[in-house]
């Protein structure tokens, strides 16, 4: 049976691992090492000129320990490579790096973790690039905000903190059709265990490994997988990064290399923009990201049926103003959410509290088991209140666009027992009814 066949199951313990051929050590083991000695003045020069795809130099461009998670990664999301990188952000921030210049622009979706608003709208904007939010279910307004530099599309398959569902195969027709552009989905809330962007138009997906891939809060960490079906060299004056030949890699462009392969964009984003701007993962994290890989499916399968239980709990609360969750009906997104999400919406809940403002800082105040702090992913329950934290520097009306209101709670729901999370949220609710 070939590995392309695996079931999720298998493929989260196997896929790209194999025992190490020097010692037979069974799990993979930790590379702690900076360099790896060449075969030959043949093989270094090949390195360098990257004809050798497969060898180890130097543990920014690369590590055996950081590739059996690059593997398996890339083959639990259906692509054809992946490049992990030192955080959620850098592998943002590289993804878009990778295609990206000075005086190019970015079309993102309003409903977005706060860390890719800042990047995307602050730090991008000092080097020249541009950016247009849109609400992620308004498409004539993704279609009003392409411009002639337009150079990708941004979005999170699940919004947070809101559970906004973006609809996939929607904003990648336009993207390819009428953007010429390719789709770029931050899957971290999801993970391919219960949405597999590549399969509805994704051209690159990224993810947070700090959260479920890792699942144990133990890492920051962050990966960029590559679909390999952007084609970069249909306009190639758009994407001069993958023909014009980079300093020192030889004859030819990217796209013209390995374009036959479809690695062109993941062989760039390696060789360039890790290997330059250098935000590499320490082998050590990559063996922590390994071991939560290989319990994904066991531990979102608790993680949903958690927050479900969390969900009806919430929404017969009288405390409760109004739920967030991306399988509940009647919002803009839930034709998308059934179509995308038929294993569940995942373990973020967010709800408002009644009383507002006071209410919601006392309710942080008022958990025990819960633990009030900002990540998200954990096998632990955690809590936070956006407004006075996570998204306290923005002003009330950008918050509002994010949906999120002065009295909004994010829960990311555990895999403890069902019943102690809900007596720890009503021990919360009697904290925020004050007095
Ligand atoms: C946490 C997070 C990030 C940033 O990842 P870090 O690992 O903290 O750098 C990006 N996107 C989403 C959706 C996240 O939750």
């Amino acid at each position: 049976m070939s590995s392309d066949d695996w079931g999720f199951d298998t493929a989260q313990v196997h896929a790209g691992a194999s025992p190490d051929p020097g010692t037979g050590a069974r799990a993979t083991p930790i590379f702690a090492t900076s360099s790896f000695v060449y075969d030959s003045a043949e093989q270094a020069a090949a390195q360098f000129l990257l004809d050798d795809v497969e060898g180890f130099g130097y543990t920014r461009m690369g590590n055996p320990t950081t590739a059996v998670a690059e593997r398996r990664i890339a083959h639990l999301e259906g692509g054809v490579s992946a490049v992990a990188t030192a955080s959620g952000q850098s592998a943002t921030a590289l993804a878009l790096l990778n295609v990206l210049r000075s005086g190019d622009h970015i079309v993102m979706a309003s409903q977005i973790y706060g860390g890719t608003t800042n990047l995307l709208g602050q730090r991008f904007a000092e080097i020249g690039i541009a950016l247009t939010a849109v609400p992620v279910d308004d498409h004539d307004a993704w279609r009003a905000a392409v411009r002639p530099s337009t150079r990708a599309f941004f979005v999170e398959s699940l919004g947070n903190p809101t559970g906004a569902v973006a609809d996939l195969e929607a904003l990648a027709a336009i993207a390819h059709d009428e953007a010429g552009v390719p789709l770029f989905v931050d899957n971290t809330l999801a993970t391919p265990y219960l949405l597999r962007p590549l399969e509805h138009g994704a051209d690159v997906v990224v993810h947070s490994t700090t959260k479920f891939l890792s699942g144990h809060g133990t890492v920051i960490g962050g990966v960029v997988v590559d679909g390999g079906t952007f084609d970069f060299g249909a306009r190639p004056e758009r994407w001069p990064g993958f023909h014009v030949p980079d300093a020192g890699h030889g004859e030819g462009g990217y796209w013209e290399r390995f374009s036959p392969q479809r690695q062109a964009y993941s062989r760039r984003l390696r060789s360039t923009v890790l290997r330059d701007y250098g935000p590499a993962p320490s082998p050590f994290n990559s063996f922590l990201l390994i071991q939560g890989l290989e319990t994904l499916s066991l531990r979102m399968r608790q993680h949903v049926a958690n927050a479900q239980a969390v969900v009806e709990h919430l929404l017969a609360h009288p405390q409760v103003e109004r739920v967030h969750y991306p399988t509940l009906s009647g919002t803009p997104w839930s034709a998308a959410a059934q179509r995308l999400l038929p294993k569940g919406g995942g373990a973020i809940v967010s709800f408002d509290v009644a009383g507002g403002l006071e209410a919601g800082r006392r309710f942080v105040d008022g958990v025990r088991l819960f633990s009030h702090l900002a990540n998200v992913g954990d096998v632990r329950s955690l809590v936070i209140h956006p407004a006075s934290t996570t998204n306290s520097s923005q002003s009330p009306e950008q918050r509002a666009a994010s949906g999120i209101g002065p009295g909004l709670i994010r829960l990311s729901i555990g895999i403890e027992d069902p019943a102690d999370l809900l007596a720890d949220l009503d021990r919360a609710f009697r904290a925020a009814l004050g007095g």
